[in-house]
C-alpha cells in the first residue's frame, strides 16, 4: 500500500526554488499598473469624464449615465491595451471571500462576427444568478434577485486577463448582502459627524475618513505534505498531530533570516501586488515555524479591505506557482501560534491630519484628546459588539489560547496618556487647570502629549485594542476575516459616539458655556465613565480573567454567545440610527454567520471523524499485528520463564493500542449521536450551541488518543505528514 506521507515527503526535498524576475529594477516602473488608477484614467478619459469620477471618488457624487458610457469605453480601451478579453463585477459576499463572474467583451455582430463591446450599463450594474450566496433568508422574504452596483471609489483591476470591478452587492429591496455596503455607509455616517467635531477646533476640515494599514498572518506549507492531509484541504486546520520536538520554543523563527523559498514566493507575490496598487511594505518571519506576516502602507478604509481580499487571494494563486499552499486558518497548528491580522485604524481628514496623532500645539493636542476619549467611550458602551465583530469559528481557536488576545474587549493606552488623563480627571476646572499649569497660556494646557510619539516604546503585545501612537491597532482579528466587518462596526460606533458627543456639547454650550469648557467637561465626563475599559496589564493573564470579570466585561469566549451581540435592541437601534443596517440586515447576518459555525464544526467533525476511523484506526491495527505476530514468534523461541520476561514491553503495547482503539470507537459513536441530536435541532442558535457544548469537546478528546498512537506506532506505517514535516519548509 502506497504511504502519500513519504511520496510527499520526497517531493518536498530539493523542490525548486523558481526563479524571480522583476518586471523592471525600480517598483515604481509597474506599481498600479494592473489597476485604472489616476495616471491610466487621465490618460484614457476625456478631461470632462475625469474630473466626474475624481468628484464621485473624493465627494461621493453619483456619475451620470452618459458620463458612465464613455467610462467603460475608455477601462474596456484600456483593458484591451493590457491583453484582457473578459470582465467581471468582483465582490465581497457573505462567504468572507470574494465573488467573481466571468462575461466576455465579445457581442456577435452578425455575418459570424464579433465585436468586443462593454456598456456604461454593464460598468454600472449586474444581477448576477447568485442566488446561492448566504442572503440569511433576505432573499427568501423578498424576492430572488441580487445585483451588483459598481463602487467607483475603489479602482478597477486586471487579474488574469480579466477586467474585475469592484462592486457592492445588494438584493433587490436595496439589501446589503455583502460587506462593502455597510462599510461605505458607515464611513458616510462617520464622515458626516467627526467633520462637524472636526470644526469644532478646526474650521478648514471639509471630511473625515478612518484609515486602515492590515497586518496579515499566514502560513506556508508544502503542496504535496498538504495533498496528504484530507483535514488541511477540508478544513484549512490539522484535527491531529502531536507537536514535534522542536517548534517554536527557541524563538528561532520570529524574525529570523527568510528561507529561500519562502523568500521567492513574497517576492513573486509583491511583484503582483504591486502591480495591483497594494502597497505592500514589510515582510517577515512570525512566532511558528513557517509563519510570516505581510503589511502594506495603510490607506483609505475602503481600499484597504479591497486590497486585503485581494491579497488574500494572491497569496494563494502565487503559491501554487511555488508548490506551496497559504493557510490562512486562525489554528492550522495546536500547540503553536495562531494567525490573526491586526487592523491599524485611524482617522483622517482632506487637511491633512491623522486625528489620532498628538500635534505639537496646544490645540491640536485637545482635538487628539478629545477623539481618543470618544473611542474609548465608543469601545466602552459597545465592547460585546466588538467582540461580536471577529466572532468566527477559527478565531475561537485563537482568542485566549495565551498567544492571542483573549474574548475580553479591552484598551490600551500607554503609561503616558493614562496619566494625562487622570490629571484632567482630578481637575476641577480647565481655568483651574490653566491656573495650575500655566499662567499665560488661555488655551487648555495637557503636558506631555507632545512626547507621546518619541515614546511609545511601552507597546503593550497583550491588549486586543491598543494606542501604539497615533493610531488604534485591533489585534484580535482572525487572520481569514473579511476585515470590512471590523471595520464598520468600529466606524459606526465611532459615528455614533461623536453624535453624542456633540449632542452633549452643544447641550452645554447652549446653557452657556464656552466652547473649550463644554468640550473638557464632556471629555472630563467621557473618561470617567470609560475607566473600566481600559486595561494597562497582561491581557493574557488569569487575573485579567478574574478582574474583568469583576468590572462587568464579557467574556464570550465562544462564537455562538458572541454573536448575540448582533440582534441586541442596542446594536439595532444602532445600526439603524446610523443608516448603516437594518434589523432586517443584522438578523439576517446573524443567522448566517451562526448556520457557518454549525456547518464548519459539522465538517470538522466528519474530517475527524473519516480520518480516525479511516486512517488511523487501521493504521494502529496493522502495528499491533505486527507486534502480535512477533509475540507469537517469542513464544515459539523462547522459554517460557523469558518470554514472559522479555514480552513485557511487546505486550504492553499491544494493550496500550488497545485501549486507545477503543477510545477513539467509542469516543467516535458518541460523536456522531451528538451531532445526529444537534442536526436535528431547529433554531440555528440551538443548534450552534448544541454543536459547541456536545460536538466540539470530541474533538480534543478523540485528539488525545490519535496523538498518543503516533507516538506508539512505527513511524514507517504513520500514513498523515507529522507536525515536524508540516512545519519546517525543507
Ligand atoms: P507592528 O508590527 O509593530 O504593529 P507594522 O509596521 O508591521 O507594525 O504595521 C503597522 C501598520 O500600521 C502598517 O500597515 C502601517 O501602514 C499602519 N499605520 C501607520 N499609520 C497608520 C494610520 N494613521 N492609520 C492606519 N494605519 C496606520
Ligand atoms: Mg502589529
Amino acid at each position: 500500500m502506497a504511504n502519500f506521507r513519504f511520496i510527499a515527503l520526497e517531493k518536498t526535498i530539493n523542490c525548486p526554488v523558481p526563479e524571480i524576475s522583476y518586471p523592471s529594477n525600480k517598483v515604481s516602473d509597474y506599481f498600479g499598473s494592473m489597476t485604472f488608477n489616476e495616471t491610466a484614467m487621465r490618460e484614457y478619459l476625456t478631461d470632462e469624464a475625469f474630473r466626474v469620477v475624481e468628484k464621485a471618488v473624493r465627494q461621493g457624487e453619483r456619475i451620470d449615465r452618459k458620463i458612465v458610457d464613455q467610462i467603460a469605453s475608455a477601462m474596456k480601451a484600456w483593458a484591451m491595451s493590457k491583453g484582457v478579453t473578459h470582465y467581471t463585477h468582483w465582490f465581497h459576499p457573505l462567504t468572507g471571500s470574494t465573488a467573481e463572474k466571468h462575461d466576455a467583451f465579445i457581442n456577435p455582430v452578425g455575418g459570424g462576427k464579433a465585436l468586443e463591446d462593454f456598456q456604461g450599463s454593464s460598468l454600472v450594474q449586474q444581477e448576477p444568478d447568485a442566488s446561492s450566496f448566504p442572503s440569511g433568508g433576505i432573499r427568501n422574504t423578498f424576492e430572488a434577485r441580487g445585483y451588483t452596483a459598481w463602487d467607483p471609489t475603489s479602482p478597477a483591476f486586471i487579474l488574469e486577463h480579466t477586467l474585475c470591478i469592484p462592486t457592492i452587492f445588494i438584493s433587490y429591496t436595496g439589501e446589503s448582502l455583502d460587506y462593502k455596503t455597510p462599510l461605505l455607509r458607515s464611513m458616510k455616517a462617520l464622515d458626516d459627524i467627526a467633520t462637524k467635531v472636526c470644526r469644532y477646533f478646526d474650521k478648514n476640515v471639509g471630511k473625515v475618513y478612518p484609515t486602515l494599514g492590515w497586518e496579515q498572518e499566514y502560513f506556508l506549507v508544502d503542496a504535496a505534505l498538504y495533498s496528504a492531509r484530507p483535514d488541511l484541504i477540508l478544513t484549512g486546520q490539522t484535527v491531529f498531530g502531536h507537536s514535534s520536538a522542536k517548534d517554536q520554543q527557541l524563538s528561532d523563527h520570529y524574525f529570523g533570516t527568510i528561507h529561500d523559498r519562502a523568500l521567492a514566493f513574497m517576492q513573486d507575490m509583491e511583484i503582483e501586488a504591486h502591480k495591483l496598487g497594494i502597497p505592500l511594505k514589510t515582510r517577515h518571519n512570525e512566532v511558528a515555524p513557517s509563519q510570516f506576516e505581510c503589511a502594506p502602507v495603510f490607506e483609505e478604509v475602503n481600499i484597504a479591505v479591497d486590497h486585503n481580499q485581494l491579497l488574500m487571494h494572491l497569496l494563494d494563486k502565487v503559491a501554487r506557482r511555488h508548490r506551496f499552499k497559504v493557510l490562512l486558518h486562525e489554528k492550522p497548528y495546536a500547540g503553536v501560534n495562531g494567525s490573526g491580522k491586526h487592523n491599524n485604524w485611524s482617522l483622517a481628514t482632506d487637511t491633512g491630519l491623522n486625528l489620532l496623532s498628538p500635534g505639537k500645539t496646544l490645540k491640536d493636542n485637545f482635538r487628539f484628546i478629545a477623539f481618543l476619549v470618544n473611542i474609548l467611550k465608543a469601545v466602552h458602551d459597545n465592547e460585546e459588539l466588538i467582540r461580536a465583530s471577529i466572532a468566527s469559528e477559527g478565531n475561537d481557536l485563537r482568542l485566549g489560547a495565551n498567544e492571542a488576545p483573549p474574548a475580553i474587549i479591552s484598551v490600551f493606552i500607554g503609561e503616558q496618556i493614562t496619566r494625562t488623563l487622570h490629571e484632567i480627571e482630578k481637575m476641577p476646572s480647565r481655568k483651574s487647570f490653566n491656573h495650575n499649569h500655566n499662567e499665560k497660556d488661555h488655551q487648555i494646557n495637557i503636558p506631555k502629549i507632545p512626547e507621546i510619539l518619541f515614546d511609545n516604546t511601552d507597546r503593550n503585545r497583550t491588549s486586543p485594542f491598543a494606542f501604539t501612537g497615533n493610531k488604534f491597532e485591533f489585534r484580535a482579528v482572525g487572520s481569514s476575516a473579511n476585515t470590512g466587518k471590523p471595520m464598520f462596526i468600529l466606524n459606526t460606533i465611532m459615528a455614533d459616539q461623536l453624535q453624542q458627543f456633540k449632542k452633549d456639547v452643544d447641550g452645554l454650550m447652549a446653557s452657556g458655556a464656552k466652547k473649550d469648557d463644554a468640550i473638557f467637561n464632556v471629555v472630563k465626563s467621557y473618561i470617567k465613565a470609560s475607566k473600566k475599559i481600559c486595561f494597562e496589564g497582561n491581557s493574557y493573564s488569569d487575573a485579567w480573567v478574574e478582574e474583568a470579570a469583576k468590572r462587568g466585561l464579557s467574556n464570550n469566549r465562544k462564537t455562538p454567545e458572541a454573536l448575540a451581540a448582533f440582534i441586541s435592541g442596542k446594536t439595532i437601534a444602532l445600526f439603524e440610527r446610523q443608516q448603516v443596517m437594518s434589523e432586517t440586515e443584522l438578523r439576517a447576518r446573524y443567522e448566517i454567520k451562526l448556520e457557518k459555525y454549525t456547518k464548519k464544526l459539522q465538517i470538522e467533525s466528519r474530517v475527524l471523524g473519516d480520518l480516525a476511523i479511516n486512517h488511523i484506526l487501521p493504521t494502529a491495527i496493522q502495528y499491533q499485528n505486527r507486534l502480535i505476530e512477533n509475540a507469537r514468534g517469542l513464544k515459539e523461541v523462547l522459554d517460557s520463564k523469558s518470554f514472559v520476561k522479555l514480552s513485557r514491553n511487546q505486550l504492553n503495547t499491544i494493550k496500550e493500542i488497545s485501549d486507545h482503539i477503543a477510545s477513539i470507537k467509542e469516543l467516535w459513536q458518541k460523536m456522531i449521536e451528538a451531532r445526529k441530536v444537534a442536526n436535528r435541532i431547529k433554531g440555528s442558535f440551538e443548534q450552534a450551541m448544541a454543536y459547541r457544548d456536545k460536538v466540539l469537546p470530541f474533538f480534543d478528546t478523540i485528539r488525545y488518543h490519535v496523538d498518543k498512537l503516533e507516538l506508539l506506532v512505527d513511524d514507517e506505517l504513520w500514513p498523515l505528514p507529522k507536525y515536524r514535516e508540516l512545519l519546517f519548509i525543507k
